[in-house]
């Protein structure tokens, strides 16, 4: 079925690069050895999910899949820092789901309305300008800026709405919501007019209202995967009430109490949870009642009721009995929990430890520069305040063979180790 409605499609973003840190030195007539002045490298710009109120569908990423935040800027002589890369803002229907695509875990619920970065820029690189000290005053070195985060995320639109309609295709869910809320769904006298889920905001009172969403009709089987129901269905998985629709007037020739019973066995097969949720039963149509509908009518009231749920009758097409549907709605909703918000459960992967044979040894005079990945983590992991912790990283250093490695380089006692933000003076 094509359908421009688009409420899952997997994309690809990328956050900028950082710029590298720049080698340079201060020139100037009649300056003879100027100190080092190469600038920092700029941030990679991030990847940022926003929600936006005015968006309904994932259409926009229907062509377009891939993105990319802008690089940081490479740092300059003279101090200059590299201009920070752009970020890059996605804009999403509030309530969208993002998912890792691997695993399909949460990882955001964009339902808060607050933004979201998914992908951090890379830092950038330090200029040499940072490396000077009394004793190397000619730094020939700078950092290479990180390379940004990146992920396969999958979008999964879940609305946001308080109630949610459920019925048969053609019951009158969309005419209901019409002319209860600012919405105009399209309403025609056949079935999967509704093509895609509509929100409509019903004012019940001053201060009063709630969001109620009209979902394409479910049909039997329709939690197998046949037909349209069963993607919509998880619209209105977040309800907190479910209005359930039945046309009472025989005028399809069909059974309101078989009806009523095939809809829930949907729900339930779908998901227990959905179909536990509290339900207000409306019979429909009702201007159209012969003596065989009100017959019908009266079965469901007293099946119905004798589950302990309440029922309404009421006109869509005459808005009688509507407004104490909506009213009843509103007072149920007073006392259910607010609309679920969904628990991030990705745990994004340990990120590659590196090895320490790929720790770089750089030497400039007496001074020894070493830097990689595992170097970093093990900088992180220890409290250089700590004596037990300093004999710590030394053994880890002595065993890694970094130190046979610096010997065989021609380390000499009293020679520098410049790690990280760590000196330290080279003992055997
Ligand atoms: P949906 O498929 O459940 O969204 O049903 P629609 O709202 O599209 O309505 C299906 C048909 O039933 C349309 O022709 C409506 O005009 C008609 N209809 C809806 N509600 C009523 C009602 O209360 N009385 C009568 N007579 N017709 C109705
Ligand atoms: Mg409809």
């Amino acid at each position: 079925m094509a359908s421009p409605f688009v409420d899952k499609v997997t994309i690809q973003v990328r956050a900028g690069r950082g710029g590298d840190g720049a080698v340079s030195f201060h020139r100037e007539k009649y300056v003879a050895a100027g100190g080092p002045d190469g600038g920092d490298g700029g941030r990679g710009g991030d990847i940022v999910f926003r929600a936006d109120d005015n968006m309904s569908t994932l259409m926009d990423f229907r062509y377009k899949r891939k993105f990319a935040a802008g690089d940081g800027q490479n740092g300059q002589g003279k101090r200059c820092s590299g201009k920070d890369g752009e970020s890059v803002v996605l804009r999403v229907p509030r309530g969208t789901l993002l998912r890792d695509a691997d695993s399909g875990a949460i990882m955001h619920d964009m339902s808060s309305g607050e933004d979201y970065v998914a992908c951090r820029g890379g830092r950038g690189g330090w200029g040499n300008k940072h490396f000077a000290t009394p004793t190397r005053q000619v730094p020939r070195f700078a950092k290479p800026g990180l390379p940004g985060e990146e992920h396969t995320i999958l979008l999964e639109l879940k609305l946001l709405a308080d109630v949610g309609l459920v019925g048969f295709p053609n019951v009158g869910k969309s005419t209901l919501l019409s002319v209860v809320s600012n919405a105009h769904p399209k309403i025609a006298n056949y079935h999967f007019t509704t093509l895609f889920p509509n929100l409509g905001v019903v004012y019940v009172d001053e201060h009063v209202s709630f969001v109620l969403a009209d979902i394409p009709g479910i049909i039997e089987g329709a939690s197998d995967g046949a037909g349209l129901g069963h993607d919509f269905l998880r619209h209105i998985d977040r309800c907190r009430l479910l209005i359930h629709l039945v046309d009472v007037s025989g005028s399809e020739g069909r059974d309101p109490v078989e009806d009523f019973e095939t809809i829930n066995a949907e729900l339930e097969r779908y998901s227990p949870q959905l179909a536990s949720r509290p339900q207000l039963v409306a019979a429909n149509k009702c201007d159209l009642l012969d003596d065989a509908g009100r017959e019908n009518l009266n079965r469901l009231r007293a099946h119905v009721e004798g589950m302990g749920l309440r029922l309404f009758e009421i006109s869509a097409a005459a808005t009688t009995g509507t407004r104490e549907l909506m009213r009843a709605a509103a007072a149920e909703l007073q006392h259910l929990p607010p609309i679920a918000v969904y628990e991030p459960d990705y745990v994004p992967p340990a990120p590659d430890p590196g090895r320490a044979e790929d720790v770089q040894i750089k030497r400039e005079g007496d001074t020894w520069y070493l830097e990689g990945e595992w170097l970093a983590r093990l900088v992180a992991s220890v409290n250089f305040s700590d004596y037990e912790s300093r004999m710590y990283f030394d053994r880890n250093l002595r065993a890694a063979g970094i130190y046979d490695r610096m010997e065989a380089m021609g380390i000499r006692d009293g020679d520098t180790v410049s790690i990280y933000d760590i000196e330290f003076e080279y003992q055997r």
